[in-house]
């Protein structure tokens, strides 16, 4: 399981590190209890200079009015700005499958973060011009701000951030029973850039599910005898695509919840096909 030195639980939708609350400075912005549990988990950056700066944002009236549940900083400091069970407005016009509006049906954790970095000469300065030392070269996988093809710089996430963010993660999904692990890049595709391709997706989600690790050997092989469906979304109710065989072995690309979005190796060991399938029906090498 996780071992990350660093452990928070939720008690009464409220934030913990071991036994004390973490820092709680409340939003202005906030559109009442949710009407149903979420069950997604959206991870932004936060474009700003501090967790307390951007804290501070969403008690500001002069503000167009934003709001998350839980900022976490660059040193792995972490304030809550929202209680658990109180909608936050931090994915305006969002989509995921037949969800709209994600506001009302997920938590939200801010990364203190630049975002997408300006070049000046050989250096890298954020949106404000605060010099950042070190960036990471990378194009987004929805197209760069710019709308330039050739990789940009992006701030790097201080690993101790990862943990923390990894470690608030774990406690709400543990909590609230979240199934599903996205970017606000995920669900406002074209619109935002957050957490953008500097940001590990795919390693945190294997962190915070944990059992199929997504990094690392993820082979998997389908085992029912009777065949299992291959679908074309995260769930019994997108269409099946094709009966795979038993021993068909496909490769994990994604975990949403229960599901894994795989790429199925064909009689050639080429990926020959992709789609969804349930990850109780498929087992490692
Ligand atoms: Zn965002």
């Amino acid at each position: 399981m996780l071992e990350l030195g660093v452990t928070y639980s939720v008690r009464r939708d409220l934030l913990y590190k071991g036994t004390a609350r973490v820092e709680f400075v409340e939003t202005l912005f906030t559109g009442g209890r949710f009407l149903v549990p979420p069950k997604i988990l959206v991870i932004h950056f936060t474009y700003g200079a501090s967790a307390r700066s951007s804290a501070n944002w969403f008690r500001d009236r002069k503000n167009p009015g934003s709001s998350a549940h839980v900022i976490v900083d660059r040193d792995g400091s972490v304030v809550q700005c929202a209680d658990f069970n109180t909608v936050c407005w931090h994915a305006g016009k969002s989509r995921l499958r037949d969800i709209i509006g994600l506001n009302e049906h997920a938590l939200s954790i801010e990364i203190a973060n630049w975002g997408y970095l300006r070049q000046v000469g050989d250096r890298w300065n954020s949106h404000t011009g605060v010099a950042i030392a070190k960036a990471t070269l990378a194009t987004h996988k929805n197209g760069n701000p710019d709308g330039s093809p050739s990789p940009c710089g992006w701030e790097p996430y201080p690993e101790v951030q990862i943990l923390s963010a990894t470690a608030v993660a774990t406690a709400l999904v543990t909590e609230y029973g979240i199934t599903e692990i996205v970017g606000h890049d995920d669900i406002s595709k074209g619109r935002k850039w957050d957490p953008g391709p500097a940001f590990d997706m795919l390693r945190l989600r294997a962190r915070v599910f944990g059992d199929r690790g997504i990094s690392g050997d993820n082979r998997l092989r389908i085992t029912p005898s009777d065949g299992l469906n291959l679908r074309a979304g995260p769930g019994t109710q997108y269409i099946a695509l094709e009966l795979l065989p038993v021993d068909t072995m496909v490769d994990v690309l994604q975990r949403e919840g229960q599901w894994l979005s795989v790429s199925v190796i064909g009689s050639n060991s080429k990926p020959r096909a992709t789609g969804w399938v349930h990850s109780h029906y498929v087992d490692g090498e």
